[in-house]
């Protein structure tokens, strides 16, 4: 029997997570005692961030970091700011790190961080001053061979060069290594900011190749315009896919003749432009009809829990790749499977992220830069692997491929566990 789940925890995310994980381990017959170990985070830590806003008031708000998992490594995680990131929300992601990390293959643990904030409503200095006291209040648990962070939604570059001066200034020398998805003046990556996208990309055409299609002739929607969607909706397009729709969190555009994504790219990266404001490209659609456009190929970029039992019955693709973390519920997960949709789990599509993030911290170590194309040739290798080994697992067990690469990530977990034993 599975498992109770911790209290302190509870939200949707985690509990979404934590069905994912119970399904998994029971399905491969996990040992009681390290599912048990496995169910709550390693280590959670919850801090008050204090900063002085530009007119001089103290403004406080809420950090958190969490731990998942470090039997195999240090962990690694982005930072997220949002609204409504809360300890449950960041437990979440900091347990699907685990597996995804588990299941690429790189020394890692799983952990996440996060600020509840709408980052949109913070001057660049105020920004900083949050980055730097949020840092300074969790820095006693990071390091670059304890726990590393790197961007999610709401962080960029830049926040992340903060986060490294903000670390080093209290070591007093420079630590590169303790933050992935940095500016490559400060000993960032070469394709580290594009890598999330890449390899969204590269599981896209992988997964249409292996049912003989072309992606010249495949149709994508895809929610969320950020880091993750906007390269996506680039390198698919380059590709030559037909993008029809893509959409921020103001609402989207359609074009089923196809979107002018180079164009829609400019605006909405170097100007900032909403992409719903950007008028002649296509017609003006809301978010929740977006999801359910006829496509061959829907990509959630943007939040979890966005495709539910509710619209999972009306999804007009064939294939959903997940590059969002959890946009599927357990329910519409079902609904899905039932429909013969065939989805690639988040834990696999979205890997490249930190795929590249262990270059960047390799490359960090070793003080020596990776050429672009090694970069992109090592990530193919390591993407395309893995789904090739999920897609015939999957077929081999009778499972989804959710099911396939979960079960791979926990296995690796629970082997290093074994190794290691319980201290003391
Ligand atoms: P981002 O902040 O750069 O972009 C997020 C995008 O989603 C923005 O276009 C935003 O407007 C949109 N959005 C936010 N709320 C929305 C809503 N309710 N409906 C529709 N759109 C909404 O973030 P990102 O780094 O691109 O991350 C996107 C997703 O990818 C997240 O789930 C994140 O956890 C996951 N992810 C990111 C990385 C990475 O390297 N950045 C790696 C793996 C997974």
């Amino acid at each position: 029997m599975a498992p109770e789940l911790s209290q302190e925890f509870d939200h949707p995310t985690f509990r979404l997570a934590v069905a994912q994980f119970d399904e998994a381990a029971h399905l491969m017959h996990l040992d009681p005692n390290l599912w048990e170990r496995l169910k709550a985070p390693h280590r959670s830590l919850c801090v008050s961030v204090p900063i002085r806003l530009d007119n001089g008031d103290i403004k406080v708000y809420r950090g958190y970091r969490v731990q998942h998992d470090m039997s195999r490594g240090p962990t690694k995680g982005g930072i997220r700011y949002h609204p409504e990131v809360c300890l449950g929300e960041v437990a979440a992601l900091a347990m699907w790190m685990t597996w995804k990390t588990a299941l690429a293959g790189v020394p890692y643990g799983g952990a996440k961080g996060g600020v509840t904030v709408n980052p949109a409503m913070l001057s660049p200095a105020e920004l900083e001053r949050l980055t730097r006291r949020y840092i300074a209040e969790i820095s006693p648990i990071l390091g670059p061979d304890k726990d590393i962070p790197a961007p999610d939604i709401g962080t960029t570059p830049q926040v992340m060069a903060w986060v490294m001066d903000t670390y080093s200034q209290q070591v007093g020398y420079s630590v590169p290594g303790i933050v992935t998805g940095k500016p490559l003046a400060i000993g960032g990556s070469l394709g580290r900011e594009e890598a999330t996208g890449r390899g969204v990309a590269d599981i896209t055409l992988e997964t249409l190749r292996q049912d003989n299609r072309s992606i010249t002739d495949a149709t994508v929607v895809i929610q969320g315009f950020g880091n993750v969607g906007s390269h996506t909706a680039r390198l698919l397009h380059q590709r030559g896919a037909r993008i029809v729709a893509v959409s921020d969190q103001q609402g989207g555009l359609y074009n089923p003749e196809g979107l002018d994504i180079p164009a829609i790219f400019a605006h909405c990266t170097q100007e900032k432009t909403p992409v719903p404001s950007l008028t002649g490209f296509g017609d003006r659609i809301f978010n929740e009809d977006l999801l359910t456009l006829p496509c061959q190929v829907l990509i959630p970029a943007a939040v979890s829990e966005q495709i539910t039992e509710k619209n999972a019955p009306a999804l007009s693709c064939q294939y959903l790749i997940e590059a969002a973390n959890g946009p599927t519920t357990l329910s519409a997960d079902a609904i899905l499977q039932d429909r013969g949709i065939l989805t690639v789990p988040d834990i696999l599509a979205n890997a490249g992220g930190v795929i590249v993030s262990y270059f960047e911290w390799v490359q960090d170590a070793q003080r020596f830069s990776w050429k672009e194309s090694d970069i992109h040739a090592r990530l193919h290798e390591i993407m395309t692997s893995a789904f090739q080994r999920m897609l015939a697992r999957s077929k081999e067990k009778r499972v989804s491929m959710r099911m396939a690469a979960l079960m791979t990530g926990i296995e690796e977990v629970a082997q290093a566990h074994q190794c290691r034993g319980l201290y003391p």
